[in-house]
């Protein structure tokens, strides 16, 4: 089996796929890593690093390409990339495959295998490869550290001799792991943080980070939906969670939003009047940026002002710690391509319940009911 890193492509991209360590213990089960010039440079992993676990370091990208058995990528591989493949070959990485399916056509065409890592099922045994969860951690604590540096006002409370620094006020809007990330961060460094979210379920997690938790006001529906997700809202509950979101906005110095859905754009939660209701100087960073984002004044991957409230809407935070966010990534691939490698050689099992789940295309045909749906086709039997 030989197994390709590249050089990501993606304006922006820092991280690589696989980091020396995780390369290490592929070789170490008999399979052949090359790695093109330069793959790990961004995120401070060096070419001698990987020379020195085994790997084949090359500078022809197009031949590494023609030459894969298997791509480890971040991002989905640009279209001129993917041709270059063999026809059966296998990609591993983030595709976003329900944000955006027409992208998978040239895998498609190619006849490729391919593994979308946001797909690696919620479940006790595929915790290693939940390479979701391990991003979200890093985007977390980065929108805390973003908004403590663009907030006019420090964290903690602080007694001096010149007069007495309140803490500043934090809410956080949906307690996944983004969210109960960015609630330990903030309470690390000293803010009084609230947590809100439409499972009541988080509240235990929310306060045992020291954080409060708002209730959401759902009118007696149910918040939570199947396998620990949030269910789709009525129009009329999210106007009232937008109502009792607008009122704690006054009484908010931040407020960081992380409410996603995958495969539609992120809900509205903070309205145009829930801004206005923000003290002047305040600071919103929306994680939702990339589908559309959670604020109502929210232009993806820039900074924009509303009456004198900041509004952040940052894309692909972990490029930003990209060392961490390697290396956390590298090691949730090494877990789940543990299930696609057996004695050094490619043994692909659909019917294995982390392996199925996460195939979104094989030999060419699309097997996910979801991608199939959204590209208007019936999905192939694995
Ligand atoms: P996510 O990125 O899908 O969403 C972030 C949060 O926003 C979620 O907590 C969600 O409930 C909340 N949300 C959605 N719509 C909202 C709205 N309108 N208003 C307010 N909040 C809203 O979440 P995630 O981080 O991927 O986690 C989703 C679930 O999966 C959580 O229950 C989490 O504990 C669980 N999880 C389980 C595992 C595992 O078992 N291995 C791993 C990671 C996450």
């Amino acid at each position: 089996m030989r197994i390709v890193v590249l050089r990501e492509r993606e304006p922006g991209e820092t991280r690589v796929g696989l980091v020396p360590d995780a390369v290490k213990k592929l070789v170490a089960v008999k399979a052949e890593v090359a790695v093109e010039n330069g793959a790990g440079s961004a995120a401070f992993f060096t070419d001698a690093e990987y020379s020195a676990v085994g790997a084949q370091l090359s500078p022809d990208r197009d031949e590494l390409l023609r030459s894969a058995e298997l791509l480890v990528c971040v991002s989905r591989p640009p279209a001129e990339d993917t041709a270059k493949l063999p026809r059966g070959s296998v990609v591993v990485g983030f595709l976003r495959p329900l944000d955006e399916p027409k992208k998978l056509e040239p895998a498609i065409d190619r006849g490729l295998t391919a593994f979308a890592m946001e797909l690696i099922p919620r479940s006790t045994r595929a915790q290693t490869m939940d390479a979701l969860s391990s991003m979200a951690t890093i985007a977390g604590y980065k929108a805390a550290l973003m908004a403590a540096d663009r907030l006019p006002r420090m964290f903690p409370l602080l007694m001096t001799a010149a007069g007495t620094v309140p803490p500043a006020r934090v809410l956080v809007l949906g307690a996944g792991v983004a969210g109960l990330q960015a609630i330990a961060t903030a309470r690390r460094l000293g803010a009084m943080v609230k947590g809100f979210d439409v499972r009541s379920a988080a509240g235990e997690q929310v306060r045992s980070l020291g954080a409060s938790f708002i209730e959401p006001d759902l009118g007696g529906e149910q918040g939570e939906g199947t396998g620990g997700y949030a269910r789709e809202l009525t129009d009329e509950v999210m106007d009232r969670l937008r109502n009792q979101i607008a009122q704690n906005a006054g009484t908010a110095d931040v407020i960081i939003t992380t409410a996603q859905v995958p495969g539609r754009r992120a809900p509205l939660l903070i309205t145009e009047n829930a801004l206005r209701n923000m003290r002047p100087g305040s600071v919103v960073i929306d994680l939702a940026a990339s589908t559309g984002g959670n604020c109502a004044v929210c232009k993806p991957g820039q900074e924009t002002v509303a009456g004198q409230v900041t509004i952040l809407a940052p894309l692909n935070l972990p490029a930003t710690m990209p060392t961490h966010a390697s290396q956390l990534y590298s090691n949730n691939v090494l877990a789940f391509l543990r299930l696609l490698i057996k004695d050094g050689e490619a043994h692909i099992d659909l019917n294995d319940d982390v392996v199925g789940p996460t195939c979104v295309t094989h030999n060419g045909n699309v097997v996910n009911q979801r991608v199939a749906s959204a590209l208007g086709l019936v999905a192939a039997k694995g």
